[in-house]
């Protein structure tokens, strides 16, 4: 647990977004990992998946409060979330304002029409040079086009790990562009899902207001929840031991 929690971006949102706004003018690669605590714990059981997010190229971000309450609990002290869903919207409002290129991979055919809608209206700068709902069965093809198009920013919604796998295993094949896996930002972005009001929010219940809208996540979330504060608990009492 130390070596994600070591990882973990631990400035402030703003700071990040001036980062990847220096990355996006610069054209310096960036893979971005949005982890939640189900994220570290898919890593657990799935070796591939642990080598990506550890690996030196990857970023990885507090997606909710469970990676800031560990960060703290483990003495590292990431300060604040940086959720996939807003950091996807300011990925928009930097293309729109540098007149920048993105590609979208993911998420059912309706959705992706809808977000494509929203971004051509409310970013209108913003140049979608192509996108492709996430049903198609050679997700590597997609990659192969999305390489030949060169895009500033990918954004792919497949949900966790394939998402991240998917850019992980392909990313030798760009120079440039900030990539991120964004489960399931497009249904909300596109309108198609609502985001938890601010109440939910403000009280960092977003993950509450989800699980009542989806029950079937409820088992895959108190799964690895309960084992995240096990795990949790366990390294804390050996790092002070
Ligand atoms: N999805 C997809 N292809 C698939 C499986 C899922 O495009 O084969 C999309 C799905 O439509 C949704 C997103 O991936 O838009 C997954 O969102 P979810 O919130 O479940 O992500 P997670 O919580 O796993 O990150």
């Amino acid at each position: 647990m130390h070596d994600y929690f070591k990882k973990i971006y631990k400035d402030t949102q703003d700071n990040f977004y001036n980062l990847i706004k220096e990355n996006i003018i610069k054209e310096n690669k960036m893979f971005i990992v949005t982890a939640n605590p189900e994220t570290l714990m898919i890593a657990e059981t799935n070796i591939d998946f642990k080598n990506a997010l550890l690996d030196d190229k990857t970023t990885i971000i507090a997606d909710g409060i469970g990676i800031i309450k560990g960060s703290k609990m483990l003495k590292y002290n990431a300060k604040e979330t940086i959720p996939g869903v807003e950091l996807c919207s300011q990925l928009f409002e930097y293309c729109n304002e540098l007149k920048k290129t993105i590609f979208l991979f993911g998420a059912k055919e309706d959705v992706l029409t809808k977000l494509v809608k929203v971004i051509n209206t409310d970013y209108p700068d913003a140049i979608i040079c192509g996108y492709e709902n996430g049903y198609v069965e050679n997700k590597s093809d997609v990659f192969n086009k999305i390489a030949e198009l060169n895009p500033d920013v990918v954004l792919v919604a497949l949900g966790i790990p394939n998402q991240e796998l998917l850019i992980y295993n392909n990313l030798d094949k760009f120079k440039k562009g900030i990539f991120v896996g964004v489960g399931g930002s497009f249904d909300v972005l596109s309108g198609v899902k609502k985001r938890a009001p601010k109440a939910f929010r403000n009280l960092h219940l977003e993950w509450l207001y989800r699980l009542l809208k989806e029950p079937k996540r409820c088992k895959r979330f108190f799964n690895n929840n309960v084992k995240y504060i096990f795990k949790l608990h366990s390294c804390k009492n050996r790092r002070e031991n």
